[in-house]
């Protein structure tokens, strides 16, 4: 009886770990396209580029490196020690079943420290392991996707070679390393290639969430196959200058450079569907209850790409059948082991139910209080509490390397940052309200 116990025990410990994937901590080594993001300036927190308040007609909008990053201050509430007097403790395990906010509610999926396991919370914790996995034995398959995930994910040859483009048109404008080194090129290629980069000299200058060109090119390649050529049908949507760049350079960048892409970007997908796997339903719920929204039946269309202008990830209107279009950088140094959670849920804030509903009620507080809007605060707050909830998900903190990439980190005003850390993590920790945190957030961050 006692064999079979122990059989049934490690049989179920198994079940558990291949239900839990382990995280990669770099999918993405692909050292031309690292130095190809890197080439972009290092892009501080303008004002100026997040001006527009998202509407339920206008997709919102510009996604700077430096602003799609939790940095590790936020994500552990271990914020600088600028303000150490007056920093937020995290909430004991016990707060959890606190009902003062829906926050409250969450389940703490953080691992139980050594010194707090009893022989109570083992029994729940093995009661859950036993029915986790009863209904995984019951279920189909074992890495069944939830009943209806959010995120398609996809990487299209067309979309790549496009920002591909488009980023090699901005490193010769400002006499960086080029992503393809044209002197690599026979005589006959190179000059195709030069000639290829020359209509997107503009391009990159152009806004690429708000610009509707640019957002029509993408979502045309977005539902391109990878064909030797683009079909004609498709010369409008693109120009014929954008369409003749990208037929003649086709040849090659499929040569030179999307091999390596395709297998980063591949890898890049595999790893943020592991982590959507474990993750994407308690993240979902989470947001749900915290910034107190409903997310739309219909899918976010994921593209992954080489790179994104400045950006991380940019999220835009969509083709048909999808709620938005959200477009990641796999190249990014910002993007690696388990940022895909934190920056896919902060990318799928922008969709105008959640977006616009946030920078309406900050609005509204604003006005109340007869202050003068902060800029951009609505975003700001759709930064840092993805990325504070997926902190909490994961049980561990992000491993960028903030020295050598200093623009992947959240940069946040004084001000901005003391308002989150004594008005809005409260309410996270689930020991104030919504509207009293919203309240102090719009006073203090200032
Ligand atoms: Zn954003």
């Amino acid at each position: 009886m006692n064999g079979n116990r122990r059989e049934l025990k490690k049989m179920l410990r198994k079940v558990i770990h291949a239900w839990t994937p382990p995280f990669r901590d770099s999918p993405t080594g692909n050292p031309w396209a690292s130095r190809a993001r890197n080439t972009w300036p290092l892009v501080s927190r303008g004002k100026d580029s997040m001006t527009r308040t998202p509407s339920r007609e206008a997709m919102p909008t510009l996604e700077l490196e430096a602003e799609v990053t939790v940095a590790p201050e936020f994500v552990g509430a271990r914020y600088s020690t600028s303000r150490p007097s007056k920093r937020v403790p995290r909430r004991p395990r016990a707060n959890y079943t606190s009902n003062r906010s829906a926050v409250a509610q969450l389940p703490d999926r953080r691992p139980p420290k050594r010194n707090r396991v009893t022989v109570r919370s083992f029994r729940i914790r093995y009661m859950k392991r036993v029915l986790i996995a009863l209904a995984l034995v019951g279920s189909p398959c074992l890495h069944a996707q939830p009943s209806q995930t959010m995120f398609v994910f996809q990487t299209r040859f067309w979309l790549n070679l496009h920002q591909f483009l488009s980023g090699e048109a901005y490193r010769r404008s400002v006499k960086a390393a080029p992503g393809l080194d044209a002197a690599t090129l026979n005589a006959s290629d190179r000059a195709i290639w030069i000639s290829a980069i020359d209509p997107y000299n503009d391009v990159f200058k152009r806004n690429m969430v708000l610009d509707e060109d640019l957002i029509r090119i993408a979502n045309a390649l977005a539902v391109t196959e990878d064909a030797m050529r683009l079909p004609e049908s498709l010369d409008g949507a693109l120009g014929a200058n954008i369409a003749a760049a990208l037929n003649a350079a086709a040849p090659i960048y499929r040569a030179h450079v999307w091999p390596a892409r395709q297998r980063d970007n591949d890898a890049w997908i595999a790893s943020a569907k592991s982590l959507m796997q474990g993750h994407e339903t308690a993240m979902k719920a989470a947001l749900e209850a915290v910034l107190q929204v409903t997310w739309p039946p219909e899918p976010i269309l994921v593209d992954v790409v080489g790179e994104t202008g400045p950006a991380s990830a940019i999220t835009h209107n969509a083709p048909t059948g999808f709620v938005a279009h959200t477009q990641a950088s796999a190249g990014s140094p910002c993007n690696t082991g388990i940022a895909p959670l934190r920056l896919l849920f902060h990318e799928a804030t922008h969709i105008p139910q959640v977006a616009g509903r946030i920078a309406a009620r900050i609005n509204e507080e604003t006005e109340r209080q007869e202050l003068q809007p902060v800029p951009n605060l609505w975003h700001t707050l759709l930064l840092v509490t993805p990325g504070e909830i997926a902190k909490r998900e994961l049980g561990q903190t992000e491993k960028v390397d903030y020295a050598r990439y200093p623009f992947c980190k959240l940069q946040l005003t004084p001000a901005e940052q003391a308002a989150f850390e004594q008005d809005w993590q409260p309410y996270l920790d689930g020991k104030t309200s919504f509207e009293k945190a919203l309240h102090d957030l719009v006073r203090d961050a200032r």
